[in-house]
């Protein structure tokens, strides 16, 4: 059976801890989409890691990790991941790399770099990974698919062929120096050893695998608010990263993705610019930003401080929809047990107007929060593996969470380590 687990919201759900405890019944986990430029944070038995680029598969001994064709492959922040991961006693992953995965170029990264600093202040608050010049060149049809380093010929007058162009906007738009053709071939030429040993017909190796019915997870980055067609475009990522995605990433049919396991957070979290309804300041966010997921809420590969506020039910109603949640995976929830009340945000007033729709961007950047209050159950829910025995008020937040959503809570997240999971009727 296949199953996504994508976020709901603007990423850092905690869709790797997910990922990590289901993909230990699981015989493939691969990524679908999205490059090096958010990371998921795992913590097992192996040590805590920051994983941008390996499936969050890689511990567990029995399941092969696929980076699929839809993800922005940037080589040697993969293989620098492969050692750490090594180095810190986890054995090698069983790896497979799509022969149809493009590359992320060194000059990806740089036209991210140069574009931030020509736009200045207006911005987009990109990580600067190359991630959006990589999607763009792939959708311009000048991007290079793993299986073209193999080719050495066709390779040369296809660099020759970029290199024109892109050294037209280095020279003058970015005043920047020129790619060197010569030293970009022998950069792929280094790529091209270091994959070699992984590259694979995915989907012909999907195809067998789902006739075998083996377990495969489809492991989604950022969530459905980052969604470049659904999301509060431009403030989005460069790939979509909705579950339906997940076929095409990975090269598989869409009716054979049974379970969408969308994980929505009991608070909102974001990086980055953009709209963000619940957003909350000073020391009310302070203090959840410094309890929040395990050790704060720090961007996973930059390191920056999110931007925090409460529950947003429009949004995380919307984004559930979009990923067509057969369950969700609601995290974080320990993180709470410190307040007296908590505030919630179950509707936006727009132009006078109240509404618990997800609107577009031009009307969510006008939209306030109406806010319900609910009371805290001021207690640590950690090491609690039962619904019952949560206390009474955590119970009601949840339930009302529910309601509100319209998709059922089967996962309920209670710390960050791989077993702190109650479930609620989750069928594997
Ligand atoms: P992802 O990109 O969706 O995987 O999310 P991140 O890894 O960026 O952020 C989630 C953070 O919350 C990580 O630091 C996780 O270790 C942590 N985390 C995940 N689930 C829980 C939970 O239920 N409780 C707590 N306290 N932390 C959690």
């Amino acid at each position: 059976m296949v199953k996504a687990i994508v976020g709901a919201n603007w990423g850092d759900e905690g869709k790797g801890k997910i990922t990590d405890m289901l993909a230990q019944d699981s015989d493939i986990v691969i990524r679908f989409q999205g490059g090096a430029n958010a990371g998921h944070t795992i913590i097992n038995n192996y040590g805590k890691f920051a994983l941008h680029t390996l499936p969050s598969g890689v511990f567990n001994d029995n399941t092969t990790s696929i980076i699929g064709n839809g993800v922005a492959l940037n080589i040697p922040v993969l293989f620098n991941e492969l050692k750490e991961v090594e180095s810190q006693g986890v054995p090698a992953p069983k790896l497979l790399i799509s022969d149809r995965a493009q590359i992320v170029m060194p000059y990806h990264v740089l036209f991210d770099q140069y574009e931030e600093e020509r736009l200045g202040g207006k911005s987009f608050g990109s990580t600067k990974s190359g991630i959006a010049p990589f999607y763009s060149d792939k959708y311009a049809k000048i991007g290079f698919q793993v299986n073209e380093l193999f080719d050495e010929e066709y390779l040369k007058e296809k660099i020759a062929n970029v290199c024109t162009q892109k050294n037209v906007l280095l020279e003058h738009l970015y005043h920047k120096p020129a790619i060197d053709e010569e030293e970009l071939f022998n950069t792929l030429m280094e790529y091209k050893e270091m994959v070699a040993p992984y590259v694979c017909d995915v989907s012909a190796y999907l195809d067998q695998a789902i006739k075998e019915g083996k377990n495969i997870l489809l492991e989604g980055q950022l969530g459905s608010l980052k969604d470049p067609d659904h999301g509060i475009y431009p403030m989005v990522t460069s790939s979509s990263t909705l579950a339906a995605y997940g076929a095409i990433g990975a090269g598989i049919p869409p009716y054979e993705i049974k379970k969408v396991i969308t994980v929505v957070k009991a608070y909102s979290s974001a990086v980055g610019a953009g709209a963000f309804v619940s957003e909350i300041f000073g020391e009310e966010a302070d203090e959840l930003r410094r309890r929040g997921g395990d050790g704060g809420e720090y961007g996973a590969t930059t390191g920056r401080p999110r931007r925090m506020g409460w529950f947003d039910i429009p949004a995380s109603k919307y984004g559930c929809r979009m990923q067509g949640a057969t369950d969700v995976a609601f995290t974080v929830l320990d993180v709470l047990g410190y307040l007296d009340e908590i505030p919630v945000c179950v509707g936006y007033e727009i132009d006078g107007e109240i509404t618990t729709d997800f609107p577009t961007t031009r009307k969510l950047e006008k939209a306030k929060p109406v806010l319900e209050v609910l009371p805290g159950w001021k207690s640590d829910i950690r090491g609690i593996t039962k619904y019952e025995d949560l206390p009474e008020n955590c119970r009601k937040y949840v339930e009302f969470v529910e309601e509100k959503l319209g998709y059922p809570i089967t996962l309920i997240s209670n710390g960050p380590g791989r077993d702190e999971i109650i479930y609620r009727g989750f069928e594997k």
